[in-house]
């Protein structure tokens, strides 16, 4: 059940929230409040800049 991380910044505020690939439900800024990431069934929809993907171990 491995998955990726993504860091993301924020388009709004340039907070960077890390955010897991899969995720179940949306997942927004800590900061503002922006929408970073969207879940479509599979892998998330990311809204947010992508600044790095981190491979799970
Ligand atoms: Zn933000």
């Amino acid at each position: 059940m491995a998955g990726n991380f993504h860091l993301l910044g924020c388009p709004d505020c340039g907070n960077e929230q890390v955010v897991f690939e899969k995720v179940a439900m949306p997942v927004a800024c800590a900061v503002c409040g922006h929408t970073l990431a969207t879940p479509t069934g599979g892998k998330a929809t990311l809204e947010g800049e992508l600044i790095e993907t981190v491979e799970a171990r």
